[in-house]
């Protein structure tokens, strides 16, 4: 059976007392209304890991990095490793983010490095990948996508994808509050099914969960989760205002 997820990445916001006070409001939010086997990750900056994990122990709110190096350990000045965060009790990691490929330059070929020290370690990994506003205009929305994944994940074995979960995360559709429509969610979503089912097998593909990612907010998270190969959803910017993030989760 595929997970059902539903993880907020908080990206350079919060600092360590708003980040205490949203954690706070979280677990209560979600002690209630939770549909069993449900996943709830927040992904806080590296410097407030620590006390997320230690603040969520008791609940069901698991803490995601969002980002890590990946070599073991060395001369990479500002960087964190992924014993660094399996040693702080940190178990998932985000890659592949767009604005880590947009802003600090990650190609696939990085990112297979990544994605290949973090299963290394233990991590669970939430690999992202989306096409830009330009690639679905001109119609190459599925080749890009198909692209990213062949690049960074189609060189590991079977055996692993139970510690990886997919997001797809248009560009276009993150932060800007323009979001895929179900329809456009679901069509791709589908087809990176396929891509894994053709690859893998379909039990594989059957059971890795698949998240939406972009714009989800209160008012349209029911719909794009109703659909079928959505398996949950990556928050943004909701993610940060308790009561809307805990009202995603309930529309799972
Ligand atoms: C994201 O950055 O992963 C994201 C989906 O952001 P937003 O929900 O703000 O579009």
């Amino acid at each position: 059976m595929r997970q059902k997820i539903v993880a907020g990445n908080w990206k350079m916001n919060k600092n360590l007392d708003e980040a205490k006070e949203l954690i706070e409001v979280i677990k209560k939010e979600v002690k209630t209304g939770l549909e069993e086997g449900t996943r709830v990750i927040i992904a806080p900056s590296f410097v407030n890991l620590q006390s997320a994990v230690k603040n969520t122990e008791e609940s069901v709110v698991e803490v995601a990095a969002q980002n890590m190096h990946q070599s073991k350990s060395g001369a990479f000045t500002g960087e964190v490793s992924a014993d660094m965060l399996t040693n702080l009790g940190v178990n998932i990691v985000i890659l592949g983010h767009s604005e880590r490929r947009e802003y600090f330059g990650e190609t696939d070929e990085l990112l297979a490095q990544k994605v290949d020290a973090a299963l290394a370690n233990g991590l669970e990994v939430i690999f992202c990948f989306g096409e830009l506003l330009e690639d679905r205009k001109s119609s190459n929305h599925f080749a890009v996508v198909e692209n990213q994944i062949k690049k960074a994940l189609f060189h590991l074995k079977e055996e692993v994808f139970k510690n990886i979960v997919l997001a797809y995360e248009p560009v276009w559709a993150i932060g800007t509050g323009e979001t895929a429509s179900p329809e456009q969610a679901q069509e791709m979503h589908a087809f990176v099914r396929e891509l894994f089912a053709k690859e893998y097998g379909k039990e594989i593909a059957d059971t890795i969960s698949i998240l939406y990612g972009g714009s989800v907010k209160p008012a349209n998270a029911k719909e794009i989760f109703s659909k079928l190969d959505v398996d949950g959803g990556l928050i943004g910017g909701a993610a940060l205002k308790a009561e809307d993030f805990a009202a995603i989760i309930k529309s799972i």
